[in-house]
């Protein structure tokens, strides 16, 4: 979904958005599918292209969006809006317990989770390695 205001300035158009994106991942602590929705908001000046014959020399500044002919382009905008509204780290809930690092169980589900016995030591170096990165302590 998109919502666009456009503003005629002095220099060109002046855009102002908001864009809406469904977005699909998986919970980074129990890999659960994650489904939610980011809000990219953006404002963008589109200056006139200037391409009279008053050109003076060649530096345009590419930095700078313009208008071709009556054209806004705002694909590069729009995506580099989006991303940067993306999770990092996008979770199925705030405080997502994640999985059980001895026996992957999702602990969610199984709040009292718990193992009684000790993993058999041979399993051990797998539990380690199946630990969540982002949970590991500095
Ligand atoms: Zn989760
Ligand atoms: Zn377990």
């Amino acid at each position: 979904m998109l919502d666009l205001r456009l503003e005629a300035v002095m220099e060109g158009v002046l855009v102002t958005g908001t864009a809406t994106a469904g977005l699909a991942g998986e919970c980074v602590r129990c890999l659960d599918a994650v489904t939610d929705e980011v809000e990219a908001r953006f404002q963008e000046l589109y200056v006139y292209d200037d391409d009279g014959d008053s050109r003076q020399g060649d530096d345009q500044d590419d930095d700078v969006s313009r208008l071709e002919r009556d054209l806004l382009d705002l694909e590069p905008v729009l995506r580099d809006a989006v991303v940067l509204a993306l999770p990092f780290q996008p979770l199925c809930e705030e405080d997502c317990p994640g999985l059980c690092t001895e026996c992957g169980a999702r602990l969610a589900d199984d709040p009292d989770h718990g193992h009684e016995d000790p993993v058999d030591p041979r399993w051990a170096g797998l539990a380690a390695l199946r630990q969540d990165p982002g949970d590991a302590p500095a």
